[in-house]
């Protein structure tokens, strides 16, 4: 085994150890940790800033500086040299510190004299934890050696810091993970929850950073990178002309497993003095780093790929799986950077809440926790790296808010507002078996959406008529492989049985755009939300639509079966895959299938240009189907997904609204009828306004159902009217606020 020169940074390493091993609390610590670093390095000065809070250095322990203003000088995030090695996790290394761009003058610590400055952040896998500062007064620039050395030391202070080494008085010593967080994500489901936070993936935690002997790290690191190595093959082995994807993926890992480069940088990192894992985390700290500071998605996924990659070798490395024994709490609240559907299933409705890092409001996972009912928040930044086992949680899915071990006043306000929500469903449950009829005497008919067998049971609770859209797509979104015919139409089966005589209408498969089959080749369209999707699959490729229909009508052999088809947006649409039906039906006939007693075809309308078709059209189609999620993302132009422009546009415009009216007045004429199952038709404010304009039937959530029923019953159409009218006259922009205005004085 070659002999390893005892680097100077290992020498410092092994006496930072001997003096985390002393006692004494955080602030002697980073005293005596301060005079080491600046003796070991021979600069005048050593400085430790760790952050008070998300936007404010602190100045914690100095070798150098004035003593006095230790706990006293504070930077703001980006203010000065130090605040912007925090700001920008980068290193600054200069002779002339104080005529160089961005220097603060802080008079009470005396720095002015010192000229040269060497600054590195202190970080944990892309969390901010503080800077630590060497200086002195000969102008020098330091080595590449020093800057290392630096950086080893700083990876250390921020292992010392999260194993709560530091704990002391004040904010900037306080202990991490216990002070309350306020994250701001975006809505994934609505619905507000209380929970204790349940890591889908726990953190590891790394304890021995510092370690006495390099060779024998050296082999530990070797030895876990071959394990690592083996795993990925097989793992790639597995997936051999299966999901391509997943292959990229294993093939990225494949390619950082076998790095020169990355083996490189760990075992430098153990010739300095850290452990195995601590080479491992180092590295991945910075490539997270590396993760935030580039927009090229391909470059963000490979150093994603790192990352996990990174993750299963500190889980070999450290014997610490994903199974950590921990309990799950009662009321769980899953939290995670992102979850597959099937992951999200198997927990199942036991979830209180959800709270991914990443996701996507049309991810997978985000379409299953609609179908779960389950709130949920994405695009939470820094939940994960935040949130420990059992944290309490409180998750405000309307607002995409996200408390985590709020304080008492949060707690209050919160808890207040879930038992608002619990009194309102019990006055909603009371009216469970009556009908949905207005003050006026009108009826409107209330179904509900669905997608998962696990929906069913809603349709008895929530006291929905039918099943106004089922989502077939769910099914095949949630496999690894296209369903067989087999497995289908047991579901389908399974799906009537359970829903007795209430109706049905399944709409064919409905993908392309924001659900994307992992098994199928993927289209790189330049706008997927009006490429290749729904009914244009249906039609191109009949494969899969024609063993879908029949699996449908296996299943509904003997019972009535309606089926509808989505983004049909021409006559010519619905013709041919009404034809595909026939087919379909003769095909059975043939091979003496029984078939359904009765069939409904339908169309959903989601493009602007299905309420124009000919009058033939509206005529010819069995019933008809608003789908206002896409129908005002092509009405308005604006992309259901985007942030930005999602919520610009008000359903309550009179455009929207004059608009919905003109397709009511066709299907009234030729007695067509209509029913809208988007969103907005379990917004009680929403729902109420669709009556008005003559909707009769509205699918929406099952929760959804109670508060709109609710709404309903108290309202008077002719006065809804009345007022939609005069915004009409009056050429207001959207109807939302005198209508609001009436319903306020009608609540009850
Ligand atoms: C719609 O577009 O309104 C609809 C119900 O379909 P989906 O949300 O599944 O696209
Ligand atoms: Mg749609």
């Amino acid at each position: 085994m070659p002999q390893r020169r005892e680097s100077e940074s290992r020498k410092l390493l092994g006496r930072l150890r001997d003096a985390m091993a002393e006692d004494g609390d955080g602030q002697q610590r980073l005293d005596k940790i301060t005079g080491l670093i600046a003796s070991s390095m021979q600069t005048e000065v050593c400085s430790i800033y760790l952050f008070r809070d998300a936007e404010t250095l602190e100045l914690c322990a100095t070798e150098g500086l004035n003593p006095d203003s230790v706990h006293q000088t504070r930077l703001r995030l980006g203010e000065g040299h130090v605040g912007r090695v925090a700001k920008r996790s980068k290193t600054i290394n200069t002779a002339d510190a104080p005529s160089e761009k961005g220097f603060r003058y802080m008079p009470e610590t005396g720095e002015e004299i010192f000229s040269s400055f060497l600054g590195v952040p202190i970080q944990r896998l892309g969390e901010r934890l503080g800077v630590l500062v060497v200086q002195s007064k000969a102008a020098r620039l330091f080595s590449a050696d020093e800057l290392y050395a630096l950086e080893v030391v700083a990876m250390v202070l921020a292992e010392m810091t999260e194993l709560g080494a530091f704990l002391g008085e004040g904010e900037a010593l306080s202990a991490r993970h216990q002070q309350p967080v306020l994250v701001r994500g975006t809505t994934g489901q609505e619905g507000a929850a209380i929970g204790h936070v349940w890591l889908h993936e726990p953190r590891v935690v790394v304890t021995n950073v510092i370690a006495e002997d390099p060779d024998t790290e050296s082999n530990r690191l070797t030895e876990a990178v071959e394990t690592l190595r083996v795993s990925v093959d097989k793992l790639l082995a597995g997936a051999a002309g299966g999901d391509g994807e997943q292959v990229q993926v294993l093939e990225a890992y494949r390619m950082f497993a076998n790095s020169k480069g990355w083996m490189r940088r760990m075992e430098e990192d153990i010739s300095n003095g850290l452990s195995a894992e601590a080479a491992v985390e180092k590295e991945q700290t910075q490539a997270r780093t590396r993760l935030g500071q580039v927009s090229d998605s391909y470059l963000r996924e490979r150093l994603q790929d790192l990352d996990d990659l990174s993750n299963r070798l500190l889980r070999i490395l450290t014997g610490q799986g994903a199974i950590t024994g921990a309990e799950m709490p009662a009321d769980p609240v899953l939290i995670a950077r992102n979850i597959g559907p099937g992951e999200l299933l198997e927990y199942g409705r036991s979830l209180k809440a959800i709270v991914l890092e990443e996701g996507s409001v049309g991810s997978h996972a985000a379409i299953v926790a609609r179908a779960l009912a389950i709130p949920l928040v994405v695009h939470a930044d820094a939940i994960t790296r935040e949130a420990l086992n059992g944290d309490q949680i409180m998750v405000d899915g309307d607002q995409g808010i996200v408390h985590l071990r709020p304080d008492d006043t949060v707690n209050a306000a919160f808890q207040d507002k879930i038992a608002m929500q619990a009194d309102a469903q019990e006055r909603y449950s009371a009216t469970r078996d009556l009908p949905a009829t207005t003050v006026c005497g009108t009826t409107i008919s209330l179904q509900m959406n669905a997608g998962l067998m696990a929906d069913l049971p809603s349709l008895e609770s929530s006291g929905a008529e039918g099943v106004g859209l089922f989502r077939t797509e769910l099914q095949f979104l949630i496999r690894n492989q296209m369903p067989r015919r087999s497995e289908l139409s047991a579901l389908y089966k399974r799906v009537l049985d359970a829903s007795g005589d209430k109706r049905v209408i399944f709409r064919t498969l409905d993908i392309g755009s924001d659900k994307v089959l992992t098994y199928m080749k993927p289209n790189d369209e330049p706008n997927p939300a009006l490429g290749w999707r729904a009914i244009r699959v249906g039609l191109d490729k009949p494969g899969v639509m024609r063993m879908q229909l029949q699996a449908l009508l296996r299943a509904a052999a003997g019972r009535n079966l309606s089926v509808m088809f989505p983004f049909v947006a021409q006559y010519s649409e619905y013709v041919a895959a009404k034809a595909e039906i026939a087919k379909a039906m003769d095909r059975e006939r043939r091979l003496g299938h029984p078939l359904p007693e009765k069939l409904e075809v339908g169309a959903m309308l989601e493009t602007p240009s299905l309420a124009f078709a000919p009058q033939a059209f509206f005529e010819d189609v069995g019933f008809l189907s608003i789908g206002g999620n896409d129908l005002k993302q092509l009405f308005f132009a604006a992309d259901r997904e985007n942030e930005r422009v999602r919520r610009r546009y008000d359903t309550l415009s009179i455009s929207f609204l004059s608009f919905l009216q003109g397709i009511v007045t066709r299907c009234e004429v030729a007695g067509t009828p209509l029913s809208f199952c988007g969103e907005d038709a379990g917004r009680p404010v929403e729902a109420a306004c669709f009556a008005a304009i003559g909707l009769r039937s509205l699918s929406m959530r099952p929760a959804s159902i109670g508060p709109v029923k609710h709404m309903l019953r108290n309202v008077d159409l002719n006065v809804l009217r009345g007022i939609i009218e005069k915004c009409h006259e009056s050429g207001e922009q959207s109807v939302r606020a005198p209508v609001m205005d009436y319903l306020k004085s009608v609540a009850r």
